[in-house]
């Protein structure tokens, strides 16, 4: 089942009518409101992203959802990273002590 190029980093393959037909008309089904629910929450704000709920090779309609810029962004970078961590350590990191100069 599982496709040769998984855990490559070839970008997910879209149909060709991708922008066309899908993507409109999932946006224009989700009335191009952002559909992530955050803490269980929908998000509701203005969606100009099309995201895979479950495969990124499954583009059927119904597995298809319209997200805003934010959402998309921050689920895509949690998927194609597992360790939310990362991305924290950086921000959290101690400041350098500056030696100081004599
Ligand atoms: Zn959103």
């Amino acid at each position: 089942m599982s496709g040769g190029w998984v855990g490559s980093n070839r970008r997910s393959e879209l149909p060709a009518d991708w922008y066309t037909r899908v993507r409109p008309f999932v946006l224009a089904r989700d009335e191009y409101r952002c559909r992530n629910r955050i803490n269980g929450a929908l998000c509701g704000r203005p969606a100009n992203q099309v995201d895979h709920v479950g495969d990124k090779g499954d583009h059927r309609p119904e597995m298809l959802q319209a997200l805003c810029e934010w959402c998309h962004g921050r689920k895509s970078s949690a998927q194609g990273n597992q360790s939310p961590n990362r991305a924290k350590s950086t921000e959290a990191r101690p400041g350098e002590q500056h030696p100081g100069l004599i």
